[in-house]
């Protein structure tokens, strides 16, 4: 399955791994290799890093503190003292190197330094005014999370070309049903 970036923030992103997540749940991240392949997906990592079971572990955790922390913020709910610590436990480490090489971009770590920066994108996302944006998607059974940038804050849907277009062809069809 080919992972999806359109929260907004990576932090956001990476607690999207789950799908549907009260209905029939899906886990994106299911495996080791499943994570070393999303680090390269987020465009963190040039090449899929050594990743193991505790490396797995490690980023259901933070994606799962980051996902509550989100909702938090979404109902305006307190912070767990936890979660945050956890966040910022991965937030502190150090984040993959960017350099600019002969050929290009060379984007190198492991994938503590990869997490690293989607925590650093959820602890600003979380500590700041865009926190207000966060939304979760209207569409059934989607319960992605994303950023409503658009102008009059009337964004809907986590995807428009997804859950978006899903929605909107379910309710042309429901009004094409009723005439
Ligand atoms: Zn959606």
């Amino acid at each position: 399955m080919d992972f999806i970036f359109v929260s907004g923030n990576l932090g956001l992103d990476l607690a999207g791994t789950v799908g549907h997540r009260r209905g029939a749940r899906f886990d994106m991240l299911a495996t080791p290799e499943d994570l070393a392949r999303w680090t390269v997906a987020a465009e963190l990592l040039d090449a899929p890093p050594a990743a193991g079971d505790d490396d797995l572990a490690e980023a259901v955790a933070l994606r799962e503190a980051i996902y509550r922390l989100a909702s938090a913020a979404r109902t305006g709910s307190a912070f767990e003292a936890a979660d945050r610590h956890l966040l910022n436990e991965a937030a502190r480490r150090p984040l993959a190197s960017v350099l600019l090489g002969e050929e290009g971009l060379e984007r190198g770590g492991d994938v503590r330094a990869a997490l690293s920066s989607a925590a650093r994108a959820a602890a600003e996302l979380l500590g700041g005014p865009r926190a207000a944006l966060i939304r979760e998607c209207e569409a059934d059974p989607c319960t992605r999370l994303y950023l409503d940038t658009s102008h009059r804050r009337t964004r809907r849907w986590c995807d428009m070309r997804g859950c978006g277009n899903r929605a909107k062809a379910a309710a042309f069809r429901a009004r094409a049903h009723r005439s």
